[in-house]
């Protein structure tokens, strides 16, 4: 049977994040023949709903109000609800990011639906779909059929791929007035922290460095080569504990979860809480002094040696391509 399926689109900074696209793709799968609709939440968001359509949203529906400029669960909330009273969705997808994670089990709440979260791939097509999802810190899979009630699920980012861009594909963009009042709180503005490079959640490239850096200028030599593969700096939280560096980098269990294509883990031993948090990278290299650092396991390629030996050759291996 063919679902009609309303993927919330994420905005940051202006513009669509990355992850949006991917939960497209997927919402694509799980609607058979059915429609996608974008829904779009905001300030001013309404022109990006044609790159919503170039991604392969059938038409996008838009929520404004000044009050919705910054993400409350509240006002997200209920602009949500609005579009969902509105459309009737058989299935809802969100990005497994900081916003979905808060968002979707209060949505979930007020459907008295079941959620399936942070989906790493889909097996099957529309009613068929099956959602695979790590569980146990990422040591096993589960796959998820859902039989009844909503198909609501949030997508890890960087995991599905999402269509090729079309600029050719156009689509209806609305709106949708939503009544949004009675706010516990309201975000007047914020302030953050200034930020080098990419955005750790979705960048193909990661070089994390551990408590084996020594300290923060430890990190000079992992930035250089971070920037020259376009990738962003990582950390484990031995390297945060020790100070040598914020915890905003902190990967693991207790940090940020990331898949890149590529993950360079260097001077990190590779305890179960980290591993957590990157295992499933596509492609793990790891530099370690101790040929029995754990790291090794989950490493595609390993090299054993110092890392401020290791890393200045990689980085004048690559400025010679
Ligand atoms: P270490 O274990 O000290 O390892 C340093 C490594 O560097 C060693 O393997 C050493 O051989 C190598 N090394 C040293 N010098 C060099 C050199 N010059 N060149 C190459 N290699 C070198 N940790 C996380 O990372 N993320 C989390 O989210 C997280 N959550 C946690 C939650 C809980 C509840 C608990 C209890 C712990 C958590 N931890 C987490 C901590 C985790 O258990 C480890 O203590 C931490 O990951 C260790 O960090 P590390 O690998 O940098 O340090």
């Amino acid at each position: 049977m063919s679902k009609k399926v309303i993927v919330l689109g994420e905005v940051r900074d202006g513009a669509l994040r990355n992850v949006s696209f991917e939960a497209i793709a997927a919402a694509k799968k799980v609607s058979g023949d059915g429609e996608v609709v974008g829904v779009l939440i905001g300030d001013s968001v309404q022109d990006l709903g044609q790159e919503l359509i170039q991604y392969g949203a059938d038409r996008v529906v838009a929520v404004e109000h000044p009050h919705l400029k910054h993400y409350t669960s509240d006002g997200y909330g209920q602009a949500f609800m609005a579009v969902h009273d509105q459309e009737e969705p058989e299935a809802i997808v969100f990005g497994h990011t900081a916003l979905g994670k808060d968002l979707s089990p209060k949505i979930a709440a007020k459907l008295q639906s079941g959620l399936v979260s942070d989906v790493t791939e889909i097996e099957g097509e529309g009613d068929d779909a099956v959602f695979i999802r790590p569980i146990y810190s990422g040591k096993a899979f589960e796959k998820v059929k859902i039989n009844e009630g909503p198909v609501f699920f949030t997508v890890r980012p960087n995991n599905i791929e999402p269509l090729e861009q079309d600029a050719g594909r156009s689509g209806d963009v609305s709106t949708v007035s939503a009544d949004i009042q009675n706010l516990r709180s309201v975000v007047k503005d914020v302030v953050t922290k200034a930020t080098d490079g990419v955005d750790m959640s979705e960048a193909k490239v990661i070089v994390a460095g551990g408590r084996g850096v020594k300290g923060p200028e430890g990190f000079e030599p992992l930035k250089e080569l971070a920037d020259l593969l376009g990738g962003a700096i990582g950390a484990s939280r031995g390297a945060c504990d020790a100070d040598y560096c914020d915890y905003s980098l902190q990967i693991g269990q207790t940090g940020k979860v990331v898949t890149p294509d590529l993950y360079i883990a260097a001077g990190i031993s590779g305890a179960i809480q980290h591993l957590a948090g990157m295992s499933n990278s596509k492609v793990i290299v790891a530099i370690n002094k101790d040929p029995e650092a754990n790291i090794f396991k989950v490493a595609d390629y390993g090299i054993v040696g110092d890392l401020f030996e290791v890393i200045p050759m990689m980085i004048e291996e690559i400025k010679q391509l």
